[in-house]
């Protein structure tokens, strides 16, 4: 039994992150402090009662003709809990988290609270992006995030990840489309007509 490989952790990506998922509720967040220096989102599509990825290849979501809506995640902490969590945010909440980072230097430190402007769960969320009393240097490190997603929607196969993205460039978008499969494309070429524009880059993952 040479062959065996000992060791004395999993490795990295195959321990679980485990921290929750926090969704604005009806009515709001607590104020949260943010951990990470910046946002790491995708495009997801509603299938089969969850949210799934859009992936770049052979995507079920494309496939089943579902809209894609853009997501976003920040490592957070909650002062009051010492918890962690993940917190999602939509596209509008984009604009201020990056004036924010332009005034400031970075996210990381900052107190945000979500809140629905109604008392639908689909309502339409605001946020409030505030300069905390935290040292960042005095936070934890924020949590990978992206693997805490990709173990999450549980597509860790490096043949077809998720295209990780802040929101939609439609320019940006158009390009990527043409590069792929001519169902994808007539897809991306779909949605583009449905989706507000906004300036933004590819994190490539
Ligand atoms: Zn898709």
């Amino acid at each position: 039994m040479n062959d065996i490989e000992w060791t004395t952790a999993p490795k990295t990506k195959d321990k679980p992150i485990g921290y929750q998922l926090k969704r604005c509720p009806c009515g709001s967040t607590p104020p949260l402090i943010i951990l990470s220096d910046r946002i790491i989102g995708a495009e997801l599509h509603w299938l089969g009662g969850r949210s799934s990825p859009h992936l770049k290849h052979n995507c079920p979501g494309c496939l089943a003709k579902t809209a894609r809506v853009w997501k976003g995640y920040l490592a957070v902490i909650d002062p009051r809990t010492q918890q962690l969590s993940c917190l999602e945010i939509t596209p509008p909440c984009v604009d201020a988290l990056n004036s924010y980072a332009a005034a400031w230097g970075s996210i990381r430190g900052a107190a945000i609270r979500l809140s629905r402007s109604t008392t639908k769960a689909n309502g339409r969320i605001k946020i409030e992006i505030t300069q905390s009393t935290y040292a960042t240097e005095r936070l934890p490190q924020p949590f990978d995030v992206h693997l805490l997603l990709e173990q999450m929607w549980q597509t860790t196969e490096k043949t077809n990840k998720p295209q990780m993205t802040t929101p939609r460039n439609p320019q940006a978008e158009k390009e990527a489309a043409e590069e792929t499969d001519p169902i994808l494309k007539r897809e991306a070429t779909l949605h583009e007509k449905k989706t507000t524009p906004q300036n933004g880059e590819k994190i490539s993952t």
